[in-house]
């Protein structure tokens, strides 16, 4: 199918950006890298009277450092650049873990980690990796800025707090702490299909190898990217082994309410998540204990 008509405007500046998005609201589109809004405006799913492009908007793209220990992306960054940086490796190996499952290289040559975080599709992995991480993301709009909670950026599935004037322009992430491990992990039919189910998992321990903190997202276990907190509270203070492992995982499997699909019902989806879970924070641990 191909689009319905609608305007098309290349922004030189990000007033402009806002200007036209304070006008239209939610009748205008941002225009990213183009690898979900185009496929839904084929399918007449979403029609925009008009396409703000932003890809001319180079202050957009980029990592540079924030506050303390904190990494900035920026909204237009591309998937692949992230992928490819070895600093993005080393300070958030969550990240650079997960980029290899977000679809497919041609797709992640122009995905851009805003658009996916501003598309929201709770299958996705970036979304559950924000979460995980207690990341936040920064909106603009014509009349100012304001900084959201990961937790309190996903609303629903394909729906963000984002207000119809707004932008993301960028997302802050902590870097991975001293003694720290972390992994992510996902079952999908095929490698750049999205996920079944994912995990992502990080473990910090303390002095004596006990867990100072453990925190665990998921992706496609709800209508939103899901931070399973009773799971990882459970083994903050204890050294992590078999047992604690297979205590979160059952905590996660009960947390989650996954919406089953064609491809996997809910009880599977369930079973996969405490699976992973298992196997996550296994891995993470013991990337941990190298770590330390
Ligand atoms: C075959 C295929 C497989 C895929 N597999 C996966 C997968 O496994 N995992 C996964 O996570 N994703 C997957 N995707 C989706 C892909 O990751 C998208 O690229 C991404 O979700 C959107 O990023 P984009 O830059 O292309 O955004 P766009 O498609 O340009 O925009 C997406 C939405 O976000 C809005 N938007 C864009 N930028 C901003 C901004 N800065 N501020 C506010 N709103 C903005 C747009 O207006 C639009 O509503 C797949 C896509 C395809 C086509």
């Amino acid at each position: 199918m191909k689009p319905a008509p609608f305007q098309y405007v290349a922004a030189r500046t990000i007033e402009q950006a806002l200007q036209l998005k304070a006008e239209y609201g939610d009748e205008a589109r941002f225009l990213a890298g183009g690898q979900s809004l185009v496929p839904t405006m084929n399918f007449r799913l979403t029609q925009p009277a008009i396409l703000i492009d932003i890809n001319l908007l180079a202050e957009l793209a980029g990592v540079k450092n924030g506050a303390g220990d904190r990494v900035r992306i920026g909204a237009l960054t591309r998937y692949r650049n992230l992928e490819r940086d070895p600093a993005t490796a080393r300070r958030l190996p969550l990240i650079h873990e997960a980029l290899p499952h977000v679809a497919h290289p041609q797709i992640r040559n122009r995905g851009t980690i805003g658009g996916n975080l501003a598309h929201a599709d709770p299958a996705s992995e970036m979304p559950a990796i924000v979460v995980a991480l207690a990341g936040r993301l920064h909106a603009r709009s014509k009349t100012g800025e304001r900084w959201i909670d990961a937790a309190d950026f996903f609303v629903g599935a394909l729906s963000t707090a984002l207000a119809p004037d707004e932008m993301l322009v960028e997302v802050e992430l902590p870097t991975a702490p001293a003694r720290s491990g972390a992994c992510f992990m996902e079952v999908s039919r095929r490698r750049g299909d999205f996920a079944i189910v994912g995990v992502a998992a990080t473990v910090r321990l303390d002095g004596e190898g006990r867990c100072a903190d453990a925190r665990i997202g998921l992706c496609n276990a709800g209508e939103v990217p899901v931070l399973a907190a009773e799971a990882g509270k459970s083994l903050a203070g204890r050294k992590i082994g078999a047992p604690e492992i297979k205590e979160a995982a059952a905590l996660v499997q009960g947390a989650i309410d996954p919406g089953g699909s064609i491809h996997a019902s809910k009880e599977f989806q369930r079973h996969i998540a405490g699976v992973l879970t298992a196997r996550a924070l296994a891995a993470a641990c013991q990337r941990a204990e190298q770590a330390a």
